[in-house]
Order: C-alpha cells, then sequence, then structure tokens
C-alpha cells in the first residue's frame, strides 16, 4: 500500500556567516509496505527518521525519489489530487505540541477531522464517532471537556492516536510516540496499538531510537543512520544476528540500559 523508490530529503540550514548550507536529512531511500503489516524504523537522534515521515505525509517536500499509495505515484499529484489519500495515512507525531491546539478540548480535537474528511455527517453522528474513538483508546467519556494540558502524557498520546484514528486510515505513522511515557503507559500503548493492527488490520509505520520496543511490536525492522537505510530484516534477524556495525551498537546501547536498570533496582 506504500511505496518509497529512492527518496531524498534536503533542507537549507542557515550556516556561518548566514551562509546558507544544505543538509540531506534522507538520501536516497526505499522500502515498501504492504496493508496490515507492522514495520519498525530505528536509529539515532538526527538521523532523519522525523523527515522521512513528513516527506510520505506531504509536510516537507522531496528533491527526488517517487512515493506510491496504492500504486499510485501521489508525489507527482497536485495539493488537490492528494486530498484523497491524506485520509490513508495518519501521522501521530513526535511533538503533540505540533498539532493540537492548546487551546481547543479534547471533544473539539477529534471533532475537526471529522468536520473535515467527513462533512455529510449529523452533530449526533459526530457526537457519536467521538464517543467511539475515545473509547477505542480508552480514554474516560468525561475528560472530553479537558485541554491536552489536562491530560497525562499517557492520555495526551492516545487522545493523538484517537485522532489519527477520526479518518479511519489504513497506515498509522507512529514517531517516537512512547518515547515520554512511563513505562506502564509505553505497555498501554504498545497493547493499544497491537489490537488495532490485529483488529482493524490497520498497517503501523513505528518509529523509535529504542530497538527492543520496535523489536517486540514490528514484524520488519529497518535501520537508519545519516540518512539512510543501512540494514533490513525481520525483527529476529536484525536482533540475534546484527550484520551492521551501527546495529550492534544500538543492541548495546539497549542491553546497557538493562543493566542499569537492574543495578538501581538491586
Ligand atoms: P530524527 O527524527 O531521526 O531525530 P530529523 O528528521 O528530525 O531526525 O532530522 C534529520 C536532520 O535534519 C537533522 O540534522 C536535523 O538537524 C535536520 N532538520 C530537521 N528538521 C529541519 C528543518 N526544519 N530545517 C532544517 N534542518 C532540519
Ligand atoms: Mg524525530
Amino acid at each position: 500500500m506504500l511505496r518509497l523508490e529512492s527518496v531524498v530529503v534536503e533542507y537549507k540550514q542557515r550556516g556561518f556567516l548566514r551562509h546558507r548550507q544544505t543538509v540531506r536529512a534522507v538520501n536516497g531511500v526505499s522500502f515498501s509496505m504492504a496493508q496490515g503489516s507492522t514495520l519498525g524504523i530505528v536509529g539515532e537522534s538526527g538521523g532523519g527518521k522525523s523527515t522521512l515521515l513528513k516527506a510520505i505525509c506531504r509536510f516537507v517536500p522531496i528533491k527526488s525519489g517517487r512515493i506510491f499509495i496504492d500504486d499510485v505515484a501521489v508525489s507527482s499529484l497536485s495539493p488537490k489530487a492528494f486530498f484523497p489519500y491524506r485520509k490513508k495515512i495518519q501521522m501521530i507525531p513526535q511533538d503533540f505540541y505540533d498539532i493540537f491546539n492548546p487551546k481547543m478540548s479534547v471533544e473539539e480535537i477529534l471533532r475537526e477531522p471529522l468536520e473535515i474528511h467527513f462533512r455529510n455527517l449529523t452533530e449526533k453522528e459526530k457526537n457519536m464517532q467521538i464517543g467511539t474513538l475515545l473509547t477505542s483508546v480508552e480514554l474516560d467519556y468525561s475528560l472530553r471537556q479537558r485541554l491536552p494540558a489536562e491530560l497525562s502524557g499517557g492520555q495526551r498520546q492516545r487522545l493523538s492516536i484517537a485522532r489519527g484514528l477520526a479518518v479511519n486510515p489504513e497506515l498509522l505513522i507512529c514517531d517516537e510516540i512512547i518515547s515520554a511515557c512511563d513505562l506502564f503507559s509505553q505497555k498501554q500503548i504498545l497493547s493499544l496499538l497491537t489490537r488495532l493492527n490485529k483488529k482493524k488490520k490497520i498497517a503501523m509505520l513505528f518509529i523509535s531510537h529504542n530497538i527492543a520496543a520496535v523489536a517486540n511490536f514490528c514484524r520488519e525492522i529497518i535501520v537508519m543512520y545519516h540518512g539512510e537505510f543501512v540494514e533490513y530484516g525481520t525483527a529476529e534477524e536484525i536482533c540475534t544476528a546484527p550484520r551492521h556495525p551501527y546495529t550492534q551498537l544500538l543492541i548495546d546501547v539497549v542491553s546497557h540500559a538493562a543493566e542499569q536498570k537492574a543495578c538501581i533496582a538491586l
């Protein structure tokens, strides 16, 4: 359902003495995802993961390469022609302050995508839909008048997922969504995503700097380093027999953190 061919994304950055330099954040990336599949992209901060996701959602332009959704080259479509495809792919961003208006209540945040993409719904149907969305991410109905700042980190993250689900997407792109949560919320969110994947057959593109979290949740993993893919395989292959030294490093970081935790627990 999603295919990328040699996608390149560049940023113009202000450098020394206002000299503008070009940074290649994504350097010739290709991969594909089938309907209902789970794929993880792992790599350190600054490696180009968020940029790649933004390019898929058209929040940043691509310099070269092509992006296909359902075999249509969407990267060459006009913004208007792309509109129906926007619904198919929803991104849960790393920083929810990017998408939530802090003055909008939970209910208003969930109403907005319904009003944009399902214009024919009646008020009653929209209210019912909001209730269903809250239930599907296990948020209490009583929270619907709250502002984002009045929710816990885990609740905000689940609201973000509910907002993505509002348009019935075929693919959810999750950018570091568990990184800022405590362990309990992380578990809750991962089991929620697993259920959405299994029951609703929503494909998941799951991004994290933590290879253990990705391996737990995704069948296949891509390792990204400095804007490029350096390794690709099933979660088991990558974790048991990493071929690239950078992958080994990511695994070492996780096992070192686990050892430290064990020491603190002692
Ligand atoms: P990751 O999500 O893996 O941490 P990013 O995609 O956020 O990586 O960043 C990749 C590179 O692109 C970094 O070097 C970052 O500084 C740069 N970058 C990200 N966003 C912008 C932007 N809006 N303008 C200029 N450079 C950017
Ligand atoms: Mg990022």
